[in-house]
């Protein structure tokens, strides 16, 4: 199986991924690829459509637990809003300061379909909000004001710029 980095530009990471119904062997062996992709390129989270694939679910490591989270719902926010600097693999090297709830209360199935219940707080509840947005066509770069959106928009344009032209050359070729 062969999958890829997908970045900012690509209409993938726009879509709202669909329920992930067949817990099989397929599924494992994406799973395992993508854990090795998230540690390949120093990630914390990786959810499946930024390797190119249209389900539900992403792989976490908060560098004490490591997660598959399957099919998620986010029961509920707890806390107060904090800030946090996040960064993504599909917007390499650009980082910014992203408001989100400290807590948060989730469900979602393990790679055999067991469901979890649990509270997350602080950098793992982080993580898991950042790439449960993936799995709705929502991106960090969403969730700036203005003033930080204009700081970044020619990285941001000069990513899509790139990103284009990589999609036209693949389906030339
Ligand atoms: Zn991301």
């Amino acid at each position: 199986m062969k999958v890829q980095i997908r970045y900012l530009g690509d209409p993938i990471l726009r879509k709202k991924a669909v329920e992930v119904k067949v817990f099989d062997n397929r599924l494992q062996e994406l799973i395992d690829l993508m854990y090795e992709y998230m540690y390949k390129y120093d990630g914390v989270g990786l959810a499946a459509p930024q390797v190119g694939l249209n389900e539900r679910f992403f792989v976490i490591d908060d560098g004490q637990t490591k997660r598959t989270v399957i099919n998620p719902h986010i029961l509920e926010y707890l806390g107060e809003d904090v800030e946090y600097e996040e960064g993504c693999l599909s917007i390499p090297k650009l980082y910014a300061t992203v408001m989100r709830p400290e807590g948060i209360k989730v469900k979602y199935q393990d790679v055999l379909g067991n469901a979890v219940e649990e509270e997350l707080h602080e950098y793992t509840a982080r993580i898991f909000q950042h790439e449960f947005d993936h799995l709705e066509g929502v991106l960090f770069i969403d969730k700036l004001t203005v003033v930080q959106r204009a700081k970044i928009k020619s990285e941001l344009s000069q990513i899509i710029k790139e990103t284009k032209k990589s999609l036209k050359q693949l389906s030339e070729e």
